[in-house]
């Protein structure tokens, strides 16, 4: 009893066996063939030379890089035709009414299921009643949608209900699954190291919208040899870019690149800075300034339109930077006269001052006596550090004979003990002495 048991399931594996179709599959990253012998015998002559046999499972098997769209077509072709001299293909039979109906059924609630799927980088999006469009970087998916029936194209790919098959299309969304969950870590592998804006270079090193192409762009064209040999991206003619899905780029290989891009950034700066010491700003096209900003000669503001941009060494930040001039250098001339102007009175003010103190804190000066009220007009010479205490001002007595001159003694540190005048403090040192011409000068040069 035991034994016919065995005995039929022999016959029964055996004739299952013989009946069997020859199956491509896509494990990991290769593209493998394997079949009963006598089917296979007839297949082997094509794969031989374009695939690698593999003794212990009897497949032939070849990597996926390397298979093409049109190699997996012709495969599959040769495969059908082999298949197909061993009886009609099962799947070309016509289906009975309700198994094809229970299929199509089936069909349509995976695409739904594919539609309402969340993967980075991957996105079904209906097309038609029962169809659905895959976007996203494909190209290693390609086995996978040839074999559930789908319409293959490396950013496309289009799925029909009635042409699906729904065991390879589920394995399909696993495998979509798979890639979102390669494409989320490397999004976040790479998120603290891109964007990255070469301001000198003009080149752009990061996602297409912080999406799943990885993308290398700007004017890249001086660098293509060195950023092919680093990551390995292709380019895209018609936005002249270079890209690849970034689930297929390393992290390693974008820090490279980061660190390649910043030394040819750092040497275009230095070459930059040594050309700016021979080029005069005014050789420079005359650009009129769109943005009103201080003029790099003079200082003064300078409204939009009114000047022109001029290429300017950026010692801090060490770069090259424009900056706004005064189209017309009078201006600039004019601002910087008076500015120095300015500046002449300052130091002349200050040094009035200063001798108007060494003329008048003198001890023949000083006053005796306390809560003393100078009469006349209060005349500013310094108010610095009036809250704190401190400043100075001049008192002219009615009739201009004597004047008053009186320092703020009224800070915490001071020594109040010499305080003869009063204030709304602690109280000031005053000093009265005769009005004389170089007095008369002093205070009116020192005044605020
Ligand atoms: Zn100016």
């Amino acid at each position: 009893m035991v034994n016919d048991v065995i005995l039929a399931h022999r016959v029964a594996e055996r004739f299952i066996q013989a009946s069997a179709p020859i199956i491509v599959k896509e494990v990991n990253d290769k593209v493998e063939v394997s079949g009963p012998y006598d089917k296979m015998k007839d297949l082997i002559p094509y794969l031989r030379g374009k695939f690698e046999y593999r003794g212990n499972d009897r497949t032939w098997w070849a990597p996926k890089a390397k298979m093409t769209p049109i190699k997996m077509k012709n495969l599959q072709k040769k495969v059908d035709e082999v298949n197909g001299k061993f009886g009609p293909d099962p799947v070309k039979v016509e289906e009975p009414a309700e198994e094809k109906a229970a299929r199509l059924e089936e069909a349509k609630k995976l695409i739904s299921k594919a539609i309402h799927m969340r993967v980075p980088g991957l996105i079904f999006s209906p097309i038609g009643i029962d169809g659905a469009q895959l976007t996203g970087a494909l190209t290693d998916l390609r086995v996978s949608i040839n074999m559930s029936g789908g319409d293959y194209g490396p950013e496309f790919s289009k799925f029909l209900a009635q042409k699906i098959k729904p065991v390879e299309f589920e394995k399909l969304l696993d495998a979509i699954e798979d890639q979102g969950r390669l494409v989320a870590k490397a999004q976040a592998d790479l998120s603290n190291i891109i964007p990255r804006n070469f301001q000198n270079l003009k080149i752009n090193v990061g996602t297409n919208n912080g999406s799943y192409l990885f993308v290398v762009a700007g004017k890249t064209y001086d660098f293509k040899d060195e950023i092919k040999k680093l990551v390995p991206v292709t380019f895209n003619g018609q936005g002249s870019f270079w890209w690849a899905p970034i689930h297929q780029v390393k992290e390693a290989q974008v820090k490279k690149l980061i660190e390649y891009l910043e030394g040819e950034e750092r040497a275009l700066a230095e070459k930059w800075k040594a050309d700016k010491v021979e080029r005069a700003p005014t050789e420079r096209a005359k650009k009129p300034n769109r943005r009103g900003d201080h003029c790099l000669t003079c200082g003064a503001w300078v409204d939009a339109g009114e000047g022109y941009l001029v290429d300017h060494w950026d010692n801090d930040e060490d770069e090259l930077v424009y900056k706004v001039v005064h189209s017309d250098p009078s201006v600039c001339a004019e601002v910087k006269e008076m500015a120095r102007i300015r500046h002449e009175k300052a130091r002349t003010k200050r040094e009035a001052q200063s001798n108007l103190y060494k003329l008048c804190a003198k001890p023949e000066y000083y006053v005796q006596g306390t809560g003393l009220k100078p009469p006349g007009e209060q005349i500013w010479i310094d108010k610095t550090a009036l809250g704190y205490g401190g400043g100075t001002w001049v008192v002219i007595e009615p009739g201009e004979n004597y004047f008053w001159y009186v320092k703020n003694n009224g800070a915490d540190g001071d020594d109040w003990s010499h305080n003869n005048v009063t204030t709304g403090g602690a109280g000031a040192i005053g000093y009265r002495l005769p009005m004389t011409d170089e007095a008369k000068v002093l205070i009116e040069v020192a005044k605020e």
